[in-house]
């Protein structure tokens, strides 16, 4: 994170400008974000099916996966989004957040999903935590739960799940299998985080679900440490 004097002087002398239209203010102005939709329906995560409520996994998947539900705010596709993921993720820019969560919470308000007793970003794992500052999927969560509920928040809780096994990009993986034996094991919840997990109402935070590999494999570890349900929340797939 910048202290605000470094931010002064990032403002001065690098202006921001939009991504979308070029115009100097922020990352993304008011009017291209507004053009980005919402995600046109909402799909089961696992075979794609399509008009899922919220985008619960459908009657014929519910054996073939540990998440209950993804739901995904807006589609990848649109360019002016895959920018600003791509700024949050890879470029460890500050000024994409914000509108990224805005989208995620305008989609979330628009859709009756119910809210969550717990919330837990996805985590990285500590060798790439250290490399890149920041879980960007911890920051979206903060900043969504306090966008979403200021005043009575629901605990975000990056504590809770860790990634154990240092694992390649999920999009540097070729085929299924190869990316199922990238990830299998690589989430742990640790013995002395089960407790708080147990009867739970999970919200699964990420910025973009490609696979759903990962999600999936987040959800058995919750569950197997006694979660009731887990539901992915994403920005964009
Ligand atoms: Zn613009
Ligand atoms: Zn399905």
């Amino acid at each position: 994170m910048l202290s605000s004097l470094a931010k002064t002087f990032t403002d001065l002398f690098f202006p921001l400008h939009c991504f979308g239209c070029g115009q100097e203010g922020a990352i993304a102005c008011r009017a291209c974000l507004a053009a980005i939709p919402e995600t046109e329906y909402q799909e089961c995560p696992v075979c794609r099916r399509p008009y899922q409520k919220n985008g619960a996994v459908c009657r014929n998947c519910r054996k073939a996966t540990a998440i209950d539900g993804l739901f995904v705010a807006r589609p990848y596709r649109h360019r002016l989004l895959r920018r600003l993921v791509f700024a949050l993720k890879y470029r460890f820019i500050d000024a994409a957040t914000e509108p990224l969560v805005s989208l995620l919470a305008e989609s979330i308000i628009h859709h009756p999903l119910s809210l969550p007793d717990l919330v837990i970003p996805v985590p990285l794992h500590s060798r790439r935590l250290r490399f890149r500052g920041f879980n960007q999927a911890e920051v979206l969560a903060e900043k969504l739960m306090k966008q979403l509920l200021p005043g009575e928040p629901i605990p975000v809780r990056a504590d809770l799940l860790q990634r154990t096994r240092f694992t390649k990009p999920q999009m540097k993986t070729n085929s299924k299998s190869e990316r199922l034996a990238n990830l299998s094991d690589a989430f742990a919840v640790p013995i002395e985080a089960a407790g708080p997990l147990v009867g739970q109402y999970v919200w699964l935070i990420d910025d973009v679900a490609t696979t759903g590999t990962t999600l999936d494999e987040c959800a058995r570890a919750l569950k197997n440490a006694g979660a009731k349900s887990v539901w992915g929340i994403v920005i964009a797939r």
